[in-house]
């Protein structure tokens, strides 16, 4: 397989892209948006669907019928032929059924068919997606459910409906749902202290714009690989020579085969409305990064689901496969997906952007300080959001962002943070007006952008219009963080404006007095989770551990809290997800968590007996007939003669013996690991007496790497993966 790989991936082209048309021109085409409605819709059905966008109305079936009636238009004359509602099961991929629009009519005719009922839900026969118990198999049915602020689009030859996903009672079963509830919450929450700046504002909407981390493998090389092909990783691999010391790769030239790749990927984004925008290479040698303009969060979180559908179908038509795996190769750097995270005005303004007037920077502070304040309170959900078996090996294990959450907010910020903790209690002085007017909110620029000492170690940055999320996995669906963090603001800002109207009512102060006092003590209480400093050191660890910042480096132990008393609470409060759900979802997550671990497992296990273990024979039965020759010929004097080949078969013997000694113990520890008495023991037990073997059994079989002829090796080589152009 090695080899043929190899002579496959060298005999590769580039696949020759022609870009004729702006793209601009190409831009949404394959997608039912505002103009297409316009065309394709009455004035009734598209002003009631704006309404259904903006303030989430319901929309009738009469008016379904309508809206269904022209999509159907519409997706005809794309050249569709089926439709299906496209979902977000609890797996975390994608997941679609598809109908065709033929029917057949009583009379034997064939026609084109689709109604509002099949617009608006859909019951796809789902008893094998995850629901944590939610959906007992009898009473059994899920169903999806139409959600028009995301909206349909063309692939290929099917119209997508991007949908929801619940039980028959409600319950969420996807992450969509509870995204939409969180992006509600935050919405009502956010709008109602705008207000307090511009009576103006009607609504409040998250943005963001994730950053896309990936690497691009031959796809022979990888075909080649069981582990890639089974787990999306490399489980055993002895390091390149060279790796990424020289940095010669980061902003290097794009090469030839990936730049069509790239060109291929970005015209088929452009057609379905993802605004790709940066494309370079990343640290390590072949990992890439893309990145679009942002939007509003839901949409953009659909986007980069559809977006990773499509590299997998492109990178395939141009002889590559992608790795969306946050850790797919040791030693060097894995992959991630930094969440780029903001609210905006219905009026145009980025609330997290300072502003021209003090007034304006006043309500930047107000929702800078909110956010932070949240963060604080929430830091272990928050953490919890961005756990998963394969982002493990980011978080918590000296790699990018530490699992501890804390805040970056440079210089001149936290001097501006300090000035404010200075604030009088109650009403202010003229003179303190002003010099809190000139001196300290005057005093914040317009432009942070430019922020010189940004921080790269700190998982949750400010980075001069928007906080940057950096932890967040690179093969993960962003709606699990999204979810936490817009749900735990909604909170602090409901919090907020309660107290600031408390001191307008009861203690007669002016708004901006009040809500200078809440900021205040906001500053005070959330200190703890700022922090400038270098995240990865050691003494951070300690010094967060004083200040009782979580640090939870596995996913078993980190989703505990999605559960605890508060969580509860703060769900239930921001009516985001209630008790069942968190419960279902949390047991999902560790049954997703048991099975990456066993599947890992599995494989080297698989690979020891069955590729490693008998490569090494090979190799060892051809020393002994070398050695036997060489006494042959040589009798006594063989000795000096086959010093060299005894110590290489020595070393191997040894290797050897412990790969298999230890993949046995592995079987023996899962063994024990599946009769845990609850599914959070099992999770536990899998990572503290699994988990270890697979890092120790890879000592061993990449020793042996080392030692076995290069011609004899079944498994394609690190240099062979990562420098194939
Ligand atoms: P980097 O983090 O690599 O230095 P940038 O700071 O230029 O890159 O921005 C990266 C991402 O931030 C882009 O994907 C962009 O869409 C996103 N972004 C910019 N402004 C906002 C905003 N207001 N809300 C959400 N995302 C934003
Ligand atoms: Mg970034």
């Amino acid at each position: 397989m090695r080899f043929e790989a190899l002579a496959k991936s060298h005999n590769r082209e580039s696949v020759r892209i022609e870009e004729l048309e702006k793209r601009s021109d190409l831009f949404a085409k394959n997608v039912f948006n505002n103009s297409k409605m316009l065309q394709f819709l009455t004035n009734e059905a598209y002003s009631k669907v704006q309404a259904a966008i903006f303030s989430g109305n319901k929309i009738d079936r009469k008016i379904a019928d309508q809206v269904a009636e022209g999509m159907k238009a519409w997706a005809l004359s794309m050249g569709a032929t089926h439709y299906t509602h496209w979902f977000q099961p609890l797996t975390g991929a994608t997941a679609e059924k598809h109908d065709a629009f033929f029917d057949l009519m009583p009379d034997g005719r064939g026609i084109e068919k689709f109604g509002g009922g099949q617009l608006v839900q859909q019951e796809p026969d789902a008893s094998s997606f995850p629901s944590g118990g939610i959906r007992n198999t009898f009473e059994a049915r899920g169903y999806t459910a139409w959600d028009p602020t995301s909206p349909a689009f063309v692939y290929k030859t099917t119209l997508c409906i991007p949908t929801i996903f619940v039980s028959y009672t409600g319950e969420a079963l996807d992450n969509k749902a509870p995204l939409l509830r969180a992006l509600h919450a935050v919405d009502e929450a956010a709008t109602g202290v705008a207000q307090y700046f511009d009576k103006n504002v009607r609504k409040v909407h998250a943005t963001l714009g994730w950053e896309q981390e990936y690497f691009l493998i031959d796809k022979a090389l990888a075909q080649s690989r069981p582990d890639i092909l089974m787990t999306g990783r490399t489980l055993v691999g002895s390091s390149a020579a060279k790796g990424q010391q020289l940095d010669d790769h980061y902003f290097g030239v794009i090469p030839n085969r990936v730049l069509s790749f790239m060109s291929a990927l970005e015209k088929q984004c452009m057609l379905l409305g993802i605004p790709v925008k940066t494309r370079h290479n990343e640290v390590a040698p072949n990992q890439f990064e893309l990145a679009p303009v942002f939007e509003e969060a839901n949409l953009s979180v659909d986007h980069n689901l559809l977006l990773m559908d499509v590299m997998d179908e492109i990178a395939d038509k141009h002889g590559f496969k992608v790795l969306f795996h946050e850790k797919p190769f040791a030693g060097i750097n894995g992959s991630g997906k930094h969440n780029n995270w903001s609210l905006a005005t219905d009026t145009g303004v980025n609330l997290l952007s300072p502003g021209s007037t003090p007034m304006k920077n006043l309500q930047f502070l107000t929702f800078f300080i909110n956010t932070i304040k949240a963060v604080d309170t929430y830091e272990e959900l928050l953490r919890s959001s961005i756990a998963s078996a394969s982002n493990d090996h980011r978080l918590g294990a000296n790699e990018a962002p530490p699992a501890i959450f804390s805040i970056f907010v440079g210089k001149q910020l936290s001097d501006v943070l300090d000035d404010l903790e200075g604030v009088s209690k109650g009403k202010l002085s003229p003179e303190e007006k002003t010099e809190l007017k000139l001196n300290v909110v005057g005093k914040i620029p317009e432009i942070l952008l430019d922020n010189t000492d940004r921080n790269r170690t700190s998982p949750f940055a400010f980075t001069g219009n928007k906080f940057e999320m950096r932890g967040v996995g690179s093969k993960m669906n962003c709606a699990k963080p999204m979810t936490v963090l817009n749900t735990i603001v909604a909170k602090q800002l409901v919090d907020f404006k309660k107290e600031v109207d408390a001191l307008i009512d009861k203690k007669n102060l002016k708004k901006d007095e009040a809500v200078f006092n809440v900021l205040r003590e906001y500053i005070k209480t959330s200190k703890r989770i700022r922090f400038d400093g270098d995240g990865y050191s050691k003494d951070w660890d300690t010094e967060a551990r004083k200040r009782k910042l979580s640090n939870n480096k596995n996913t078993p132990k980190a989703i505990q809290v999605l559960t605890s008393k508060d969580s509860l609470a703060l769900f239930e409060a921001t009516k985001v997800m209630n008790d069942k759900e968190l419960v279902a979802h949390q047991e999902v997550e560790l049954d997703n968590y048991i099975f990456h671990l066993q599947i890992e497992s599995s494989i080297l296990n698989e690979l020891v007996y069955n590729y490693i273990v008998p490569a090494t024979l090979k190799y060892q039965n051809l020393l002994l007939e070398n050695i036997a020759g060489l006494k042959d010929v040589y009798g006594a004097a063989h000795k000096k003669l086959t010093e060299p080949q005894l110590n290489i078969l020595e070393k191997m013997a040894e290797h050897m013996v412990a790969a298999k000694k230890l993949a046995d113990l592995m079987t023996q520890a899962k063994i024990k690991s599946d009769k845990a008495t609850s599914i959070a023991k099992k999770a536990q037990s899998y990572c503290d007496d699994v988990k270890p073997y697979l890092d120790q059994i890879r000592e061993h079989a990449d020793a042996l790497e080392q030692l076995v002829a290069d011609e004899l090796w079944p498994l394609t080589k690190y240099r062979e993966l990562l420098f194939t152009k």
